[in-house]
């Protein structure tokens, strides 16, 4: 944790694996009782991105909004490895996974969430000359904030600040796995269904994301935070981005109206 500041008013933090003694040395209670599963949603993230590039097949294509879907997460881990926000393993806090994202409020707040999505969305707008598609994006750039709202144990805030939502829905694996991978696969297959092209490519790329899933949810658990984490992440987020602009290059959309495609 070379790059992380060390913000010490807290006792414990910083200090993996100390739950008793945080307890002896009265840290709030909130902070050990929100102990639970928790970590990053991964897959399921893409899902609005299938859907937006469906959808609206005439906006961006489906690499923009993948970067849309993890943009918080991106920023995120980017942030961690200058210690600016931070996480920490915390050993057998869950059956799932160690993670314990205990201070991002730049990133994972709503308030903040709200800003990337527009600042996301105002590019997008310029840069493709498509005030919707801009629409679309900042709408998926906020759609990581609702999921992860949704699964994450309380670790996320409104504005930063004490008090934290989340529903938790990580601590029943047996709902949270089979839905993240039924909405990822049900948008996946809305996307195949509106475009047109060979199948090689979205399926290389959908069998890679549902591998890097699995090493998420069954590899090893890392057993420390730091870069190496934090650059493992963004490399698999960019691993889904280039997988998803190689196969958006191979579909095409039909025009509305049942009009055959120019080449035919
Ligand atoms: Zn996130």
């Amino acid at each position: 944790m070379a790059w992380s500041i060390d913000r010490g008013a807290v006792p414990g933090q910083g200090h993996p694996g100390s739950d008793a003694k945080d307890n002896i040395l009265g840290v709030a209670n909130r902070d050990i009782a929100n102990r639970g599963r928790t970590g990053h949603m991964f897959i399921g993230h893409f899902a609005p991105a299938f859907v937006a590039a469906a959808a609206y097949s005439r906006g961006p294509r489906l690499a923009t909004y993948f970067i849309a879907a993890q943009l918080v997460d991106w920023a995120f881990f980017t942030l961690a490895l200058f210690g600016i926000e931070e996480m920490r393993i915390t050993p057998g806090a869950t059956a799932m996974n160690p993670l314990d994202l205990y201070f991002m409020p730049y990133t994972h707040s709503l308030a903040g969430s709200a800003i990337w999505a527009v600042a996301f969305g105002i590019i997008v707008a310029i840069w493709k000359r498509d005030q919707l598609g801009g629409l679309v994006a900042a709408l998926v750039v906020l759609s990581h904030w609702a999921l992860d709202w949704v699964v994450h144990r309380p670790d996320l805030t409104m504005a930063g600040g004490e008090e934290t939502y989340g529903l938790g829905l990580w601590n029943y694996p047996a709902i949270a796995m089979p839905l993240e991978i039924g909405i990822t696969l049900a948008a996946f297959a809305y996307y195949m269904k509106r475009s047109r092209g060979p199948i090689g490519q979205p399926l290389i790329m959908i069998f890679i994301l549902l591998l890097l899933q699995a090493v998420n949810w069954f590899g090893p658990e890392p057993v420390e935070a730091g870069a190496l984490l934090y650059l493992q992440a963004l490399l698999a987020f960019a691993l889904a981005t280039v997988l998803a602009g190689w196969t958006a290059r191979n579909r095409n959309f039909p025009k509305r109206g049942g009009l055959a495609a120019p080449s035919a």
